[in-house]
């Protein structure tokens, strides 16, 4: 026996793909290219596609323009020149004794090393040829008429028929070094030897209900394919195979969040009572009636800060739905009952525009309201701790160690999906268990809202305030851009304010773009009575502030910007945006710029100047953009476009990210394995009864469950 079976067995996460036999210091390499460390990576490497070996096509039976495999032997290799252009090509004739096939590959004479005569190959390739030449078994020019230009190949040796061939064979995505083939040998070795360990850590009655196939058969299965072997159903993931370790990642999700929910409801938090003195002085001075919807999600919250269990209600609604104003009445019933409470935002410019906005709205309610970014002074700190600074605006500052709270209840998060699970546990254990609200911007899907937020009680703000017009959006390029600076014109001689948004702050070498400092040099020049306003990130935070200030009293104009102003600035005057290279912002980016304007009575527009030439993609998303105001829409062809894998983006938000799982395609699988999860965590919120499950929970979780561990 061979050294490596003295190791002992170890479970399959904790053991490095060195272990594994056929796998020597240079694979380990090429695999960890792949993402693949451990045996664990190995067996979860899923194909990304299948192939119906069982029965090859004859050759006598391909068919011109079709993709077809066939399985034949080498008869003769030899690399051509022609004699017109000296060209190298290297011409490879097979039989399976129905007839010849000729392959050709242009310029890789190198490639005659890899055949041999009486060698048998897979081919597998577009068929093309002169059908005229019919398909005649001609001996003396080996040829049928058939021919595959740079098919893909497989050489066999006897022995490799059923791991290559004879099968449905799986598919797997190969790096420069180790060819596909290579990697199914391995895997196909790695399966025998290995697939028994993988413990199957969900329960028996889990198993039974859902009529899900075992963790180990399903790991032979979705790799080689015995006994379901539909190549259709395997190649659209719905296979038995499939399905089980699709459920697998959803439920691990699910189970983890369901987990922090049930350990949340198991605390206490602050039961806040109906004081309400601030909240009535607030209502009384606030210069509009709260929509129903508006009037609704503030109920749902009151009556979760009633309630002394914590709360974690994520607010959820399209740009201006009036989130902001919630989350501030909800504060100030915290600062009635004597707590402090805050706001934090994910970058510096919308903490300090919440700062502005909030300061002037609580304004004669004598409440000492304070900023804390990244340049925070003394000062703050020390007004934080003392409890001087009742309400908090901040960034993520907010959470650093050296920032105590004199008594903080109520914590609002702004847009929770550039935050994530753990800065939310962070944040509360700033207080004694603050109830949580998260404001996000972004409409997103309901089955996506049920997973990045499964953990949460969500109140939806479907209702605009009345007044708001649509806002007119139109593609332009680079040839109107008089038409364009005649509606900037037009706009401004009105008393109404604009934003020109860039990609960029400054010019850049490499990007042949347009930059917001040159933008507003030029903007000057078209505009020289008009008072134009430059912001982007790189300008200190108090200059920053003062330019906001002056965009928002009306003394500038024309604020010319990057995507610093994505989110949380609010003017109502400005009633045109001018989006430079449009083609290049993303989709929810796009919704959330143009969210700024449209913000009071009146008719607004947003004008995306795109730069040919742009990707299909592109085109798509300004389409989208121009078609509909409506953010779920919106967020719907955003997934679609970009796939939910990016637009998901568990990794940032410390969730364990989706092996196979594809959240738009298995929404049913989602939903039963929801159920199921949080049906579990219900009666046994410690997983007692489940130790096997309980460690594969946590190690999905890279260790974000601690948190909530015990
Ligand atoms: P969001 O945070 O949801 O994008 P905001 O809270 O910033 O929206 O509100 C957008 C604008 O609408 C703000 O200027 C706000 O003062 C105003 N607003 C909020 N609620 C109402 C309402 N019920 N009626 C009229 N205007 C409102
Ligand atoms: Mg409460």
């Amino acid at each position: 026996m061979e050294e490596k079976s003295t190791i002992k067995p170890r479970p399959l996460k904790d053991t490095s793909v060195q272990y594994v036999k056929g796998v020597g210091p240079r694979r380990v390499q090429l695999l960890d290219r792949l993402g693949i460390k451990t045996l664990e990576d190995l067996l979860y490497y899923f194909p990304w596609r299948y192939e119906d070996r069982k029965n090859f096509k004859k050759i006598r039976d391909l068919t011109y323009g079709n993709l077809e495999t066939i399985v034949g032997e080498v008869i003769a290799a030899k690399v051509i020149t022609t004699w017109k252009k000296g060209m190298k090509i290297f011409e490879l004739t097979v039989t399976d004794n129905t007839a010849f096939l000729k392959c050709k590959w242009f310029n890789q004479p190198y490639m005659e090393k890899y055949f041999k005569k009486g060698q048998k190959v897979i081919l597998s390739g577009a068929v093309k040829g002169n059908p005229s030449l019919g398909i005649g078994f001609s001996r003396m020019s080996l040829t049928s008429g058939f021919e595959m230009e740079n098919p893909d190949f497989e050489r066999l040796e006897n022995d490799d028929i059923f791991i290559h061939t004879s099968r449905i064979v799986p598919v797997y995505k190969a790096t420069e070094g180790f060819s596909p083939k290579q990697l199914r040998t391995l895997m196909f070795n790695t399966i025998n030897t290995h697939a028994s360990s993988a413990k199957d850590y969900l329960p028996e009655a889990i198993l039974k209900r859902n009529n899900l196939m075992s963790l180990e058969k399903s790991i032979r299965e979705i790799h080689f394919p015995e006994e379901f072997n539909n190549v259709d159903t395997l190649n659209r993931g719905t296979s038995p195979a499939h399905v089980r370790l699709i459920f697998d990642d959803f439920f691990l999700l699910e189970l983890g969040l369901a987990l922090m929910k049930k350990k949340e409801v198991l605390e206490t938090g602050i039961s806040f009572k109906d004081k309400n003195i601030l909240v009535d002085k607030f209502l009384k001075n606030l210069p509009f009636e709260l929509t129903n919807a508006q009037k609704r999600v503030f109920e749902q919250i009151r009556a979760d800060m009633k309630s002394n269990l914590p709360m974690n209600r994520l607010i959820h609604g399209d740009v201006g739905c009036g989130k902001t104003v919630i989350a501030l009445l909800s504060m100030l019933i915290a600062v009635d009952n004597g707590y402090q409470a805050c706001l934090m935002a994910p970058t510096e410019i919308l903490a300090e525009q919440h700062y502005i906005n909030i300061h002037k709205m609580v304004e004669g309610l004598g409440l000492r309201v304070a900023l804390l970014t990244s340049s925070c002074k003394t000062k703050d700190i020390e007004g934080i701790a003392n409890g001087t600074a009742q309400i908090i605006i901040g960034t993520h500052s907010l959470i650093q160690e050296q920032i105590k709270f004199k008594n903080l209840g109520f914590a609002v998060i702004d847009e929770q999906h550039k935050f994530g699970v753990v800065q939310r546990a962070n944040l509360r254990r700033k207080g004694f268990n603050p109830d949580i609200l998260i404001m996000t911007a972004t409409p997103i899907p309901r089955t996506l809202a049920l997973t990045l937020y499964g953990d949460l009680d969500i109140s939806l703000i479907d209702e605009l305030p009345s007044g708001r017009k649509p806002i007119m959006t139109k593609v332009f390029f680079p040839t109107q851009k008089d038409k364009i600076y005649s509606l900037i014109n037009a706009e401004l001689l009105k008393g109404r304010q604009v934003y020109v948004v860039y990609p960029l702050i400054e010019g850049s070498e490499k990007l042949d773009l347009k930059s917001a400092v040159d933008g507003a040099e030029a903007f000057k020049k078209i505009f020289p009575e008009r008072k134009i306003g430059l912001i982007h990130g790189k300008i200190r935070q108090e200059e920053r502030e003062s330019i906001m200030a002056s965009f928002k009293s009306g003394d500038i104009d024309m604020l010319v910007a990057t995507t610093v102003i994505e989110v949380g600035v609010d003017v109502s005057n400005a009633s045109l945006m001018l989006i430079i290279h449009a083609e290049r912002f993303g989709l929810a980016q796009l919704h959330q710029l143009r969210g700024r304007i449209g913000r009071g009575n009146y008719e607004s527009y947003c004008l995306l100047m795109a730069y040919p030439p742009f990707s299909e993609e592109a085109k798509r998303r300004l389409k989208a953009i121009e078609s509909t105001g409506d953010g779920f829409k919106i967020a719907e062809e955003d997934l679609a476009i970009r796939g939910p894998g990016e637009f998901f983006g568990t990794k940032q938000s410390g969730m364990p990210d989706l092996k196979i799982a594809n959240i738009i395609r298995d929404v049913w699988i989602l939903e039963a394995a929801r159920k199921e999860a949080f049906a579990l965590a219900d009666p046994d919120p410690t997983l007692k009864n489940y130790p096997l499950l309980k460690n594969t929970l946590y190690t999905k979780w890279h260790g974000k469950l601690e948190l909530i561990k015990s």
